[in-house]
Formats: C-alpha cells, sequence, structure tokens
C-alpha cells in the first residue's frame, strides 16, 4: 500500500461518545496540519455500538484494526454507572496487555492557574489488575462482592516499567504507594515487589507512603513528588487529582502501553454535560497525541506540535476551563483553540520552557522484554491446612451458628473462627459486632500433620447441605513454604 512506501504510519482512532468527537477531530486536525506522517483509520467504539447490539462496546472492526495497527488514539467513551455494560476502556487495556498507563500531570503557571507552579509528576499506574478485574457477585441479600486480584508477574512488569521510564527519562525519584497496612498479601506484594526490584536501580531514590497520605500530600505539596507507581485503581483517583491540581483534568494525557499495542487518550471522561457545545478543552488528548507521535518515531513532530501548544497556552489563548481573568487573553472553543495551535506550528514558547524530544528521542513506548521484566520462581511448596467457608444465614447469632455447625462431623476439619464482614464474632464476640447475613467459617485441620485433603473439603460441604446451610463460597487456606497464604480474621 502507497502509506508504507511512503513512510506513513497507520494508526487506528475512535472518537468515543460525548465530548470525544470534537476534541478528536480538532486533535486529527492539527495532526495532519503539523506534518505527521500519519494514516488515519477511523473507527467506531462506545455508545453506538452498545447501541447497535454490541454488548462490549467494541466490535469486530475495530479489534481488526487496533490489532493491525497496533497504535489506537481514543476519545472518551461513557460508561454507565452503577449497572449496565462494562467499560470499553477496561476491556481494550486488559484484552490488549496494556499494562503500564503513563499519566504525567505537570503545572503551566502563571498561564494556567494552579496554587503549585513548580508541578511535574509523572504517575505510573498499573493497568489490568487489582479491583478492576472486574471479578463481581452479590452473594447474599445484604452484600455484594469485588475480587482485588494482584499479581507477582503484573507487579513485576509495572514496576520494572517504572524504573526503566525513571531511567529514561532522567527522573530521580519513584515514590510506590498502597494500603499494605492493611492489605498486607495483596498490596503487600506490590510494596514488596518495588523493594525487590528496587534493588536493580541505586540511581534512582525510593521510597513508599500509604495511599491517603500519599493523596493528602499530592494536593498540598505535589512538588514532594518526581515519579509515582502504584496499584490500578489508585493511580486512578490519584492521577486525577494531580492532573487537577496541576491545572485542569483537560490538560492531562495518558499512554496506555503494552508489548504490542498501545493506546493514547486524555485521562478525563465523556465530560457529557458539556458534550456538543464547542467548549471543550482538547489539550488533554493533545497530550496524548503527542505521546502518540514519540511511540510512533515522529519525535520532530511531537516536538513541533508541543511547541505549539505551550505558545498557544502562553499566549492566552484558552478554553473556558482554564480560562481566567487578568491572565488568559481571550476565552475560545474547541475548534478556535485547534486553529489556534495550528497558526503557531513552528513557533517556540517564549516563556515557557520549550521541549525538545528530538534531541532525546526518549522513547516513551520503549516496552519491556518479558524475559527481562517477569522473573518466576520455583513453585513453593504448598499445603493445604484449612478452609474458608462463606455462608449466606440470616440468624443473628454468632454462638447459634457456631452450634449449629457442630453437629456437622467431619474427621479432618475443626471449625476455629466466625467472622462477619471480617471481624471475629465467634468465639468471643462482642454485642457491639454489627453484623449482617453473610459469615464466614474458617475450618482448620485437625489431623496429626494438620493437612488436609480437597476431598475433606468436598465431603465438609455436602454434609452442611444436609444441613440446610448455604454455601456461597469457599476459599481453600494454603501454607506457602510452610508460611500462611491467608489473613488472620480482624480480632483474632
Ligand atoms: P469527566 O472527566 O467526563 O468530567 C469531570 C469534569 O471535568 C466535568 O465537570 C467535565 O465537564 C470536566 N471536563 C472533563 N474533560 C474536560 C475537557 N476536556 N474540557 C473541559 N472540561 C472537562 O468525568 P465524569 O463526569 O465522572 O465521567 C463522564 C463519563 O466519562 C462517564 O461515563 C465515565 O465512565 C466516562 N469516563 C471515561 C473515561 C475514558 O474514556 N478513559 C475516563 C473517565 C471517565
Amino acid at each position: 500500500m502507497s502509506f508504507q512506501r511512503e513512510n506513513v504510519v497507520p494508526v487506528t482512532v475512535a472518537h468515543g461518545d460525548g465530548i470525544g468527537p470534537e476534541i478528536t477531530g480538532a486533535v486529527v486536525r492539527i495532526l495532519l496540519a503539523s506534518g505527521a506522517r500519519l494514516y488515519i483509520e477511523p473507527v467506531q467504539i462506545g455508545k453506538t455500538v452498545y447501541e447497535c447490539g454490541v454488548s462490549s462496546g467494541i466490535g469486530p472492526e475495530a479489534w481488526e484494526s487496533v490489532r493491525r495497527t497496533k497504535v489506537l488514539l481514543k476519545g472518551p467513551v461513557t460508561t454507565p454507572q452503577g449497572g449496565g455494560l462494562k467499560s470499553v476502556n477496561v476491556t481494550l487495556r486488559k484484552t490488549m496487555g496494556l499494562y503500564a498507563n503513563v499519566r504525567p500531570c505537570q503545572a503551566y503557571a502563571p498561564y494556567v492557574h494552579t496554587r503549585h507552579p513548580g508541578m511535574d509528576v509523572v504517575i505510573i499506574r498499573e493497568n489490568e489488575e487489582d479491583l478492576y478485574a472486574g471479578i463481581e457477585h452479590r452473594q447474599t441479600d445484604e452484600v455484594m462482592q469485588c475480587l482485588k486480584l494482584i499479581t507477582r508477574p503484573g507487579c513485576q512488569r509495572i514496576v520494572r516499567y517504572a524504573f526503566e521510564y525513571a531511567r529514561l527519562h532522567g527522573r530521580k525519584r519513584l515514590t510506590c504507594i498502597t494500603k499494605d497496612n492493611i492489605m498486607k498479601l495483596t498490596d503487600g506484594l506490590f510494596h514488596k515487589i518495588f523493594d525487590e526490584i528496587g534493588g536493580d536501580y541505586p540511581d534512582i531514590t525510593q521510597d513508599h507512603m500509604i495511599v491517603d497520605i500519599a493523596a493528602a500530600r499530592l494536593a498540598d505539596t505535589p512538588q514532594d513528588f518526581d515519579m509515582i507507581v502504584t496499584t490500578n485503581l489508585y493511580g486512578d483517583i490519584l492521577s486525577d487529582i494531580a492532573a487537577q491540581v496541576a491545572g485542569s483534568v483537560g490538560l492531562a494525557g495518558s499512554a496506555n502501553i503494552g508489548n504490542d499495542v498501545a493506546m493514547f487518550e486524555a485521562i478525563h471522561g465523556s465530560a457529557p454535560l458539556i458534550a456538543g457545545k464547542d467548549i471543550a478543552n482538547p489539550s488533554g488528548m493533545l497530550q496524548a497525541a503527542v505521546m502518540l507521535l514519540i511511540h510512533i518515531g515522529q519525535a520532530d513532530v511531537a516536538e513541533r506540535v508541543q511547541n505549539a501548544w505551550l505558545r498557544t497556552i502562553e499566549s492566552g489563548i484558552h478554553t473556558e476551563d482554564v480560562y481566567q481573568d487578568g491572565v488568559s487573553r481571550v476565552c475560545v472553543g474547541t475548534r478556535a483553540f485547534a486553529d489556534a495551535v495550528i497558526k503557531n506550528l513552528g513557533e517556540k514558547p517564549q516563556s515557557l520552557h520549550a521541549v525538545a524530544f528530538a534531541d532525546s528521542a526518549a522513547p516513551l513506548g520503549k516496552t519491556l522484554r518479558e524475559d527481562f521484566a517477569i522473573s518466576r520462581e520455583t513453585p513453593a511448596e504448598k499445603t493445604l491446612v484449612g478452609v474458608d467457608i462463606f455462608l449466606h444465614w440470616g440468624g443473628n447469632s454468632a454462638d447459634e451458628l457456631a452450634m449449629k455447625i457442630s453437629d456437622i462431623h467431619s474427621e479432618s476439619l475443626r471449625l476455629e473462627m466466625i467472622t462477619n464482614r471480617g471481624v471475629k464474632v465467634w468465639p468471643d464476640g462482642v454485642p457491639e459486632t454489627f453484623k449482617t447475613d453473610h459469615w464466614r467459617c474458617r475450618f482448620k485441620a485437625k489431623t496429626p500433620d494438620g493437612t488436609i485433603r480437597h476431598s475433606d473439603i468436598v465431603s465438609l460441604m455436602a454434609k452442611m447441605t444436609g444441613f440446610r446451610l448455604d454455601f456461597i463460597k469457599s476459599e481453600n487456606l494454603c501454607d506457602f513454604d510452610g508460611v500462611p497464604g491467608y489473613a488472620m480474621g480482624q480480632g483474632q
């Protein structure tokens, strides 16, 4: 095809929902005017696709295009809240293995209002795991459950990526953010792997913060952070805080990087309330497009576009979200803002720092070889030592439940503890503890060697059925090389 001969790179573009078509249209115009060597393949994803009966929100043509071009520029997509179809964004990120979400958040003071003029933080958010595994169940009348999955290879990949990114981009400090004082196994694994891999990067200052104080500090003294690596949900929240504190959520772009495919998008959503009004700021989407250009090896064009954008910002041509009296010169709409950037192509900012991507040519999209990023351990010796059986039971007395269970005779397992919402309520519960209809009964081995077989669990559950106990799930309790692979009950 002719675009291959001319060194033109095919890029899939999805305009998205809400303000998506306006900001994506504006950005595509800037890209085409900038001399970017692109062949744009438009595809539809999101609401219109759902409405045609494709429940994933992405049709076969869109999948085919993304898998072939391996580069997607995506407008924001509306996701139903509290029910309905799954998020197209999460589906794309997970299906295409886009494990690293890179979100730079920078202040452009004094042209964009911020209380933190020195702010320049890059957030690396894990993009595939955590509560975004999307595995949710209603278990009882009163209780819903969402599984938080954190894996060793997942942590290794994102932490390695963050350290490599820091080196490539001359960043000096990387802060790992978790909540491992509470989630000792899941967030604990992320922190542990950060410490392990950090040993290979003595040139980078490393620290760890608990997410609550980290969020407070990010909002108050963001200049204290250089780079952050964190899990999916914390990264989602922290990057919105960082973008807003830097000036506006409308200003930040993100790169979703995988081994084969990369997707570029603004960090904000589809802003349905301002859709169709020509007032949305296309800057976040443009920042994403600049990252895309670097990713596909057109750092020269990326530099040209970014400098034209900086020139536009410092000349006081602003969209409504960042407009401020006394600083801004003119308030423009989406289209006029894009026109101003196009007019400034070839210009450099005079007061803000001009960028020089072509010199550094830092390959943002550099992906890590799988064998470098992930080291698989020798499997541990795993012994089955008990089981947690979760029951849907409408009573209120843990003692009564314990009595019922004690009637069930098991040769290998004994009831050790009952918890309700994770808090121990038997033995020695206290009346103040609030209880729902969701009970966890922990059975431990009473065999001489302290181990059981899977058939012991099956037999226990079969007996429970006979006693009309409604079990809703079980979790095996295993030791790994003698170390318990399960948390204690609260208050145990
Ligand atoms: P949002 O980011 O769309 O909007 C939050 C606020 O920021 C609103 O006041 C909005 O007007 C403003 N805003 C956002 N982008 C702007 C821009 N470019 N210019 C000016 N102002 C801007 O967040 P929301 O309202 O929570 O979500 C709306 C929809 O977007 C939801 O369906 C949500 O699921 C979806 N969403 C999609 C993505 C994505 O596609 N990656 C990300 C986040 C949210």
